[in-house]
């Protein structure tokens, strides 16, 4: 009798200890409330664009890659162009001036060699696309765009983004922005027919300048130029089509 007394007691402390530990194991469902998050329709194309246009034609600099993955290129472009914001090309964005394929603008900044905390100058700011991609790889982005609308709306977009560091001014880019030279490396978005050699003189020593150089409408060559000490050593990276580098403020 006290036996079986004992028995049931213990059971009944098995028991106990079991719905306990199965209690704390899962803990009863409570509704949840929501984490707001902010809805973003073009993730998953912007993925797309990333595997498919860029990291699959060779792009490898995993920070590059991401950048391309992180900013919102939607933003960037005319809302009639809304549904080729990921497409495989540029696009207008008025004045006539484009926004840049996505690949070329990945390629362009891999070739920079971009670490962290590096300076980096643009000439060309567009959209401002370009340097948003720059500036999630580095804090120190200043770039130069010449015509005063452009700079003017490209500045705004970046702000409103969060783009709050990257210093845009309204000038002829050929000249460079000497305030902050020299630069780990400079990236032209639109074709000079020669190298501008304030640009030279604004590199570091072991600092990269990617620039388009030929004629206008005709056949350019992209090159990634390295300066080290008063030499330069220039590699051409294949043909490309941009806009003319313009001259003189307008
Ligand atoms: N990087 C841009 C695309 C640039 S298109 C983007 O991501 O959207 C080329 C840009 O270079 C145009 O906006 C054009 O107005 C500008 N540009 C042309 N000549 C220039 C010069 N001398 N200095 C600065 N910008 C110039």
């Amino acid at each position: 009798m006290e036996m079986r007394d004992g028995l049931k007691r213990a059971v009944a402390i098995a028991m106990l200890l079991a719905f306990c530990l199965a209690a704390c194991a899962e803990p009863e469902a409570t509704p949840e409330t929501p984490t707001p998050t902010v809805a973003d329709p073009y993730r998953e194309i912007r993925k797309r664009m990333v595997e498919t246009q860029i990291r699959a034609r060779g792009v490898t600099d995993e920070a590059v890659l991401a950048a391309m993955e992180k900013v919102p290129r939607h933003e960037f472009v005319p809302p009639e162009y809304l549904d080729q914001a990921y497409a495989d090309h540029p696009l207008p964005i008025g004045y006539g001036q484009t926004i840049s394929q996505p690949y070329i603008v990945a390629l362009m900044t891999q070739l920079l060699e971009l670490k962290g905390g590096d300076k980096v100058l643009e000439i060309g700011t567009g959209s401002g696309y370009q340097a948003a991609v720059l500036a999630e790889i580095t804090d120190q982005v200043y770039t130069v765009e010449i015509i005063g609308e452009l700079e003017k709306s490209a500045e705004a977009r970046l702000r409103r983004l969060g783009y709050d560091k990257v210093k845009v001014k309204h000038a002829d880019g050929y000249y460079g922005w000497e305030e902050y030279a020299p630069y780990d490396a400079i990236i032209v978005t639109c074709a000079p027919d020669h190298i501008p050699q304030p640009l030279i003189k604004q590199l570091k020593d072991g600092g990269r300048l990617v620039i388009p150089v030929g004629p206008p409408g005709g056949y350019q060559t992209l090159w990634k130029i390295t300066k080290r000490g008063d030499e330069v050593i220039t590699e051409n990276m294949g043909g490309v089509i941009f806009v003319p580098l313009l001259r003189g403020k307008r």
